[in-house]
């Protein structure tokens, strides 16, 4: 039996993955403790780890959801938050693992304090990512250019003396780089396809790409014609009034039905009365609307593209954020979605015609949803962890 501590910002898009992954190491025996914030406690535990609350650490500005759905947004934001973080929680971290000697650490790429304290005391350690994973080949792809690297210069630059002060506590780093990037020498899951993971041929064996981990539907979407399209703009960054009016506008009385979810910040009954086709709801079940959808209208969070390349929905893309938009570009790349030039009603409507127009979206994300269920899921992630923890890889 092995003891393995998993570490996670409070962030439901980073931890969701891991449960299942948890679980299955349950399951096998195994001990499993689980360092996150109070409010994911529940889920947590249902999932059979013991639960270890990192809210009491001494920082002024403790890690919350919003803010973790920040992370990975904002070069600078992030790095600071996440380096006073680990400067927080060292004492008390060291010291928990010190004793506990775990035999495997296992960290999301975003959560440092893990790859630290692994790093700090040399314990067998695995990191996970909820991405894609990111080297100079797969950044080409993503397109994260000219104006990104910039921003990681300044990012790097602006935290060298946050940087100094985790040397100065004994963690062999460089720059922050060395602490977030993805790098061949570590043991990474990553939870998505090869086949969907940018240039995946260039990450080292240690890689492991087991595929999205997607939920369960709690409910079933009638299909009231022949073609449903369904759209959202994710959970963040959604209030978005106009663009929604916009879609409304674009699709009204066409032979579509369409499903839109908008998030909690718009108010509903704005919407005036709303064409025949059109339901409008704050929050769906997406799995199960997915089942039935034939495109899906989104931002490209990670989350939602691979839920809709499971089902085998191909897209229609209007990426927010630079995260978003690498998402996008790769989606393009792989024939599977149509980035509208312009956010326009006529727009929208011409991308969605051109994907019923050519068979060829529908057959891409077929295939890479066939690609999603040859990977090996929780279970492959659990074998990389007992690998690593028996330090047979
Ligand atoms: N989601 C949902 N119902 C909704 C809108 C979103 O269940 O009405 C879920 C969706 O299935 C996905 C997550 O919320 O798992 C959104 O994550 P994503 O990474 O796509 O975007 P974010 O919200 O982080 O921008």
């Amino acid at each position: 039996m092995s003891k393995i501590v998993f570490f996670c910002i409070p962030a439901h898009g980073h931890i969701n993955p891991t449960l299942g992954v948890v679980e299955e190491l349950v399951s096998r025996g195994h001990q499993v403790w689980y360092y996150s914030y109070n409010v994911m406690r529940e889920k947590i535990e249902k999932a059979g780890a013991t639960f270890v609350s990192c809210d009491d650490c001494n920082i002024d500005q403790k890690l919350n959801v919003k803010d973790s759905t920040r992370v990975g947004k904002d070069m600078f934001f992030s790095t600071k938050l996440l380096v006073d973080t680990t400067l927080a929680l060292d004492d008390k971290v060291c010291k928990e693992m010190a004793e506990l000697k775990p035999d495997c650490i296992v960290a999301d790429s975003m959560a440092l304090w893990g790859k630290a304290v692994a790093l700090k005391l040399g314990i067998p350690f695995v990191s996970s990512t909820t991405t894609f994973a990111f080297n100079r080949h797969s950044a080409k792809i993503m397109k994260q250019g000219l104006g990104n690297l910039l921003k990681m210069i300044f990012a790097m630059i602006k935290t060298s003396k946050q940087v100094k002060k985790l040397k100065d506590k004994g963690y062999p780093v460089k720059n922050i780089l060395d602490i977030i990037g993805n790098d061949n020498d570590i043991h990474t899951i990553v939870y998505t396809s090869p086949e969907f993971q940018p240039c995946s041929k260039t990450f080292s064996k240690k890689f492991v790409f087991v595929g999205p981990s997607i939920r369960p539907a709690t409910e079933k979407i009638e299909k009231k014609s022949d073609k449903l399209i369904y759209i959202s703009m994710g959970t963040v960054n959604n209030d978005m009034m106009s663009f929604y009016k916009t879609c409304i506008s674009a699709l009204a009385n066409t032979d579509y039905q369409v499903i839109m979810s908008v998030g909690n910040l718009v108010p509903i009954d704005e919407f005036g009365v709303l064409p025949e086709n059109v339901s409008v709801f704050a929050h769906v079940d997406q799995i199960a609307v997915l089942q039935q959808a034939d495109v899906f209208v989104s931002h490209c969070g990670m989350n939602s593209v691979s839920e809709s390349l499971y089902f085998g929905v191909p897209l229609v893309m209007l990426p927010q954020t630079p995260e978003q938009c690498g998402v996008a570009n790769q989606v393009f790349q792989l024939g599977v979605g149509i980035k509208p030039d312009k956010s326009d009603a006529s727009s929208i409507l011409y991308a969605i015609n051109k994907i019923f127009a050519n068979s060829k979206y529908k057959q891409n994300a077929i295939e890479l949803s066939k690609g999603f269920n040859r990977c090996s899921g929780a279970k492959g992630a659990a074998d990389k962890i007992i690998q690593v923890c028996e330090s047979t890889v």
